[in-house]
């Protein structure tokens, strides 16, 4: 049974942002990550003794608007997050700001056209892959007429990169594998989520590969959206019937076996919102859930302990030239583990911390493309010199690796993609 969603008064909202801001030490730790924080501080520079109540809905709709969802601030700062103190997190405030916005008329026509466009790939995405040669036309060369005439009836960027559509889904090309269908090793749900299913993605037929070549099976859990543009664009009721569906479609009752999630922002979605946006006879079920959600390099640890001894295929492809994992913000031992077991031994692998964050759907909105762009100038000045890097960089997540790539000049893998480049090939 759905309960309605408890209805927000703006002026709760507002005040409950301006708690979470004013927690704030000023410690600086995350000033570097995205707009978000540079923002708050020059608003609160601003207002008389830095007092957070003292922000206008103005200003804090803009520092809302520079949010991209990427989770890194929970992992970062030690005032937010589960396991702090305050139990704060300021994404979800920003998304409780955003629902009542659009409740109570802040956007345009426009604004509410591109929310509902980067918020119903479940409907899109089908008709999008039926016309993939039409669409890849209109979309794949930036700053065009043609780019800025879906512009002007979107509000996506005109320059942002859009990964190609596929002319197949994911889920058609997966059901017409001839896989082994169960195994007595490890059974992997994939949940490739719209990133996967309705865009090319050699990464994700890889995996699926690797998988069953090392005597594990796979099999499709659903092909629905996480429903993070939803929740972002503040269609909080909207996300909640979703988050009730997919709990219903991931969770078997008795299985322990890993749910694997492709795409990085999709699976740092599910694992803050699942939970805290499912009805309360839900939750244990939702936690069961997210309790085996995977990355796939964390699904290549998997499979390498439970092959403990055995030789993969990656590992007959040593790398001999030193490697850059770039992890995500969500990325812990297991995803540094299922690196080091696709590279195989031998390989020097470096890592760089924070140069992984995931930008998702909402770098594509016209207007956010400065914000999105400071932020992957930080990623880039993370890394070391491009004279000096690892001819192989890796890190997951297709819309910002490409960003990264632009603005670096460095060719970024999938690190699933990684073991099958040469050694010695140029990136
Ligand atoms: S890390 Fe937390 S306490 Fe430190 S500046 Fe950032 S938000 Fe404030
Ligand atoms: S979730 Fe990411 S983009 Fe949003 S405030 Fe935190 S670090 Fe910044």
């Amino acid at each position: 049974m759905t309960t309605s969603f408890p209805v927000l008064e703006e002026s709760d909202v507002r005040s409950s942002l301006a708690d979470d801001i004013a927690v704030c030490e000023q410690c600086r730790l995350c000033v570097d990550l995205c707009d978000v924080f540079p923002s708050v501080f020059d608003a609160l520079a601003r207002v008389p003794n830095a007092d957070a109540h003292l922000l206008t809905p103005h200003q804090q709709n803009v520092v809302s608007d520079y949010c991209f969802h990427c989770g890194a601030c929970t992992q970062r700062c030690p005032h937010r997050g589960p396991s702090s103190e305050h139990e704060i997190d300021l994404p979800t405030s920003f998304i409780h700001l955003m629902h009542v916005r659009r409740r109570n008329g802040y956007f345009s026509v426009r604004q509410r056209m591109t929310n509902w466009v980067l918020s119903t790939p479940d409907l899109i995405g089908p008709c999008v892959v039926r016309c993939s040669s039409l669409i890849n036309w209109l979309m794949q060369k930036p700053n065009t007429l043609r780019r800025r005439c879906v512009t002007a009836m979107t509000g996506i960027s005109p320059s942002a990169r859009i990964p190609y559509v596929s002319g197949q889904r994911f889920s058609k090309w997966f059901r017409r594998q001839e896989l082994p269908a169960t195994s007595d090793r490890l059974q992997v749900g994939l949940f490739p989520t719209c990133t996967i299913e309705y865009f090319s993605d050699e990464a994700a037929q890889a995996i699926v590969s690797e998988i069953t070549s090392r005597g594990s099976s796979c099999h499709l859990a659903t092909t629905r959206c996480c429903g993070a543009e939803e929740l972002r664009s503040g269609r909080i009721g909207a996300f909640r019937k979703r988050a009730g569906r997919l709990v219903e479609l991931l969770e078997k009752e008795s299985s322990t076996d890993p749910i694997m999630v492709m795409s990085p922002s999709c699976r740092a979605h599910l694992l803050t919102n699942l939970v805290p946006h499912c009805e309360a006879a839900q939750k244990t079920r939702a936690e069961s859930v997210i309790s085996r959600l995977r990355s796939p390099l964390e699904v290549l640890a998997d499979l390498g302990n439970s092959n403990a001894g055995a030789v993969s295929s990656s590992d007959d492809i040593a790398h001999r030239q030193p490697l850059l994992f770039l992890p995500g913000p969500h990325d812990g031992h297991a995803e540094r583990e299922g690196f080091e077991h696709r590279v195989g031994v031998g390989a020097t692998v470096q890592t760089t911390d924070d140069a992984g964050l995931p930008l998702g759907a909402w770098a594509l909105r016209h207007g956010n493309e400065e914000s999105a762009r400071r932020i992957v100038q930080r990623m880039a000045k993370r890394l070391p010199p491009t004279s000096a890097c690892p001819h192989t960089v890796a890190r997951s997540g297709c819309l910002s690796s490409q960003a990264l790539s632009d603005e670096t000049g460095l060719n970024i893998v999938d690190p699933v993609l990684v073991s099958q480049q040469s050694p010695g090939r140029e990136q």
